[in-house]
């Protein structure tokens, strides 16, 4: 039996949708691999639990870095295992996969999804850019000749894009997102605290106390670390406000992306978006007060799609349910 997926590959998170079954998979994009035979040991969500804590033989890693894929034999091994982990279930084999690739990659990076994509399994592949399935899949209404803004804020790279007609009129991405969110925290609590923590610690701020408006402050987590000084371990709790201020850099600048591609809309289809206001999807949409803030930012109101994490899988599945056609091909390899 060949069935059609939509896959989103994505740099912190894999989502995948059967067709006429709906999303069936939401995994986060890491792999455990034995260092000398090159064996995936674990995959997603049980791969993650081991970041940071793998003994010298084995190594825990995300194959994608900046909505790109770093480790092309790692990613096919992952998506392959997602694979037969759906196909476990009596779903598919040789499937069909649309897959998205971020607006604005380079035709080898574009080849790199496709190819990871035939070798772990596919029969055909398709691709569709990213930002149009964030839109179509935030409920966006991209057929007509009205202006929408989406801003993608994932793990690893931000997509800002402006479409019409079902296409992309102007579109600008950047690195910096969620990862940079966290980094930005444990780098702020080396040099404010003097302690030394974790990604996993500063993406758990992130996501409990993290706030970039202060009416969205909701509190304080406990959390430890090591002391630098003492190398001992240290427990401290650290406030909203403080999240606020450590990731105050890298969520400016992703303002400032969003600031540049308005400035570059032609005017007809800015009078849309200020009409109907931007669409904020990906992970990083959930970052509270992050539309308050881009929204006094730009003088444009903002709107968090429904399930930001799930956009654009939901997209990919809208298009191969066929309710829009949007011209895409499967091709064999
Ligand atoms: P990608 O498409 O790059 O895989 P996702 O859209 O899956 O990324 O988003 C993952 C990012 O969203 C991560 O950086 C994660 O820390 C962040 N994220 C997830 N939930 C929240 C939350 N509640 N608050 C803030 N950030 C969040
Ligand atoms: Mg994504």
């Amino acid at each position: 039996m060949s069935k059609q997926l939509g896959v989103d590959l994505g740099t912190s998170n894999t989502l995948i949708y059967v067709k006429g079954k709906g999303i069936v998979l939401r995994e986060p994009s890491v792999v455990v691999t034995d260092r000398q035979h090159r064996k995936a040991l674990a995959v997603g969500e049980e791969a993650k639990k081991m970041l940071g804590k793998t003994p010298g033989t084995i190594e825990a890693q995300f194959p994608l870095k900046d909505g790109v894929i770093a480790d092309f034999d790692v990613t096919a091994r992952m998506l392959s295992s997602f694979f037969s982990k759906i196909h476990a279930g009596g779903i598919i084999s040789q499937p069909s996969v649309l897959i998205c690739v971020p607006q604005g990659v380079t035709e080898v990076e574009r080849r790199a999804v496709e190819d990871a994509t035939y070798e772990a399994g596919a029969r055909k592949v398709a691709l569709i850019p990213e930002p149009v399935a964030a839109a179509i899949g935030s409920g966006l209404k991209i057929d007509g000749p009205r202006g929408s803004m989406i801003v993608n804020l994932g793990g690893g790279s931000t997509e800002v894009a402006v479409l019409s007609l079902e296409g992309i009129v102007v579109s600008s991405s950047t690195k910096i997102a969620g990862n940079q969110f966290d980094e930005a925290i444990v780098q702020y609590m080396k040099d404010e605290h003097q302690v030394l923590i974790g990604k996993a610690t500063a993406e758990a701020l992130k996501k409990n106390v993290g706030s970039v408006h202060a009416s969205a402050d909701i509190g304080e987590l406990e959390i430890r670390g090591n002391d630098l000084r003492t190398g001992l371990a240290a427990e401290l709790s650290v406030t909203s406000a403080e999240v606020r201020r450590a990731v105050a850099g890298p969520v400016g600048q992703i303002i400032e992306v969003i600031r540049r591609t308005l400035a570059s809309t032609p005017p007809e289809l800015s009078a849309d978006i200020l009409n109907y206001g931007i669409m904020l999807a990906g992970g990083g949409a959930l970052l509270r007060g992050l539309p308050k803030l881009i929204s006094e930012q730009t003088g444009v109101r903002v709107t968090v799609a429904k399930q930001p994490l799930e956009s654009v899988v939901r997209g990919l599945g809208r298009l191969i349910e066929g309710g829009t056609d949007f011209g895409y091909e499967f091709r064999a390899r």
